[in-house]
């Protein structure tokens, strides 16, 4: 289901309309838990609203009326925010979230918010404190994290649009593993001002499609300065859609000779250079290239993305926001009772780890070192893409796991994060596309582009996505 579809379907019946079919379908699949809560009130009005724009010949933009579902780690004035956490069970946003407020401006009608790993730790969506998503493509292989349900959103067309937030891959690889698009834009270029904040150098909004082109008017919407972020760049923010229909012909793509070794499924390797072929065949110039620092990523990633975490984390004590211990005789015990009885044990791992790599015997040896292993990677990206306009890459390093799997073997989870984590590392775009599948199972391509250049990501992403 694209953009366009759903504008012909307001345009033949009405917003309304559209928005009750949407509500329809989420009832009818709710057994892929995609979603942990529906805003029928809030989103009819709005429905009705851009009824009345578009009968008046005055619609907002081409988003006006188009359904959309959100991650349940932004807030929604009046809605509920809970990240998949029993600790903010209850909790109700008192504002918005500059990413969602920016296209209601534009007219898009959130119908609801979705299901994801705890706190937007995982990479398999079985961390939820409200149950599992379900991956409508395979129903035994899990959907992808941690932004699993709203990936699972699209993929079950329920709406064409949908927004999740990728730290070390959490919009890609659920893209992935459901056959749906997915855009982690560059570190700054969207407002996290209301986005409970995992790993704030990390962290960056995006969205999911299940075409490319229909990501370009989200982020023509979504990005943009803030004075509610001083993380979001001033860089004017460009027409992301400048690049789409100009096929690919003359493009240098980087392939990482690391991306390309030990550590990816053979079987998918197989999918993915076929679709590089297809390309080369068009006219795209494929060159090797060389990250050498890569194979550090995943070490620096879980310590400095547990550091940040288990700072942030720190304001859910019991006390604001949060599920308060029964329990608790004094203020030690509200702390750690709560903190406790609210956190699943993922997050506890995380802070855990946090803590100690920030702890004053192990700062330097752990920290600060994943700090320069940080750097080094930039770096080496930035070698690279003086030989090549973009870099293509695996997006998982296999298939979906089947479920269960991921919560006996943690480690496989980890290493599920193999070619994402780096790109949050050095701040880059990323895209994540199909690009054919095993039995059924889809298969993605991950696109990296140059710091603030999504155009030719999309460019790039709709000219394969129109290959026969
Ligand atoms: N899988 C990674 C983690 O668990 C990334 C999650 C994310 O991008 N939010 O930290």
């Amino acid at each position: 289901m694209n953009l366009e579809q759903v504008r012909k379907d307001i345009e033949n019946s009405s917003a309304v309309a559209v928005a009750g079919q949407a509500f329809d379908k989420i009832e009818k699949t709710k057994e892929l838990n995609a979603y942990l809560s529906v805003c029928k009130e809030r989103a009819l009005k709005q429905a009705q609203a851009a009824d009345e724009r578009l009968k008046n010949g005055k619609p907002l933009s081409v988003l006006d009326g188009i359904p959309i579902a959100v991650k349940d780690n932004m807030c929604i004035e009046g809605t509920k925010t809970t990240c998949a956490s029993k600790i903010l069970e209850n909790f109700v946003s008192p504002y918005t979230a500059t990413a969602v407020a920016k296209l209601e401006a534009a007219g898009a009608v959130v119908i609801g918010k979705t299901n994801m790993d705890e706190f937007a730790m995982g990479s398999s969506n079985e961390t939820s404190y409200f149950g599992k998503v379900i991956n409508p493509c395979a129903k035994d292989r899990v959907p992808g994290g941690s932004s699993g349900g709203s990936a699972v959103a699209v993929a079950s067309e329920t709406v064409a649009l949908a927004l999740g937030s990728d730290t070390g891959g959490s919009i890609r690889q659920p893209a992935a593993c459901t056959g749906t698009v997915g855009i982690k834009p560059t570190y700054g270029r969207v407002s996290r001002y209301g986005l409970v904040a995992y790993a704030s150098s990390l962290d960056q909004i995006g969205a999911f499609s299940s075409s490319v082109k229909d990501l370009a008017p989200v982020l023509d919407f979504m990005c943009g300065q803030d004075p509610n972020d001083n993380t979001t760049s001033a860089k004017p923010a460009a027409n992301f859609g400048e690049h789409i229909g100009k096929g690919i012909k003359g493009k240098v793509i980087g392939l990482p000779k690391e991306y390309y070794a030990d550590g990816l499924d053979s079987k998918c390797k197989e999918v993915i250079e076929a679709a590089l072929g297809k390309l080369e065949k068009e006219g795209a110039i494929l060159k090797e290239v060389s990250l050498p620092s890569i194979r550090y990523a995943i070490e620096s990633y879980y310590i400095l993305a547990p550091a940040e975490a288990s700072s942030n984390l720190s304001r859910f004590d019991g006390i604001r926001y949060t599920h308060r211990s029964k329990e608790a005789k004094n203020l030690m015990d509200t702390f750690s009772m709560s903190r406790g009885e609210g956190f699943g044990s993922e997050v506890k791992l995380r802070i855990l780890l946090g803590n100690y790599v920030l702890s004053s015997g192990f700062y330097d040896a752990y920290y600060v070192q994943a700090q320069k292993v940080r750097r080094i990677i930039t770096e080496d990206f930035n070698k690279a893409f003086s030989v090549c306009d973009v870099i293509a890459s695996p997006a998982m390093p296999g298939l979906p796991q089947l479920l269960g799997v991921c919560e006996d073997d943690h480690l496989s989870m980890v290493l599920s994060d193999l070619y994402t984590v780096s790109v949050n590392l050095a701040n880059l775009p990323g895209l994540v596309q199909p690009c054919g599948n095993l039995d059924g199972i889809p298969v993605g391509l991950q696109w990296i582009g140059k710091p603030f250049d999504e155009a030719s990501l999309l460019g790039i992403g709709d000219a394969f996505e129109k290959l026969p």
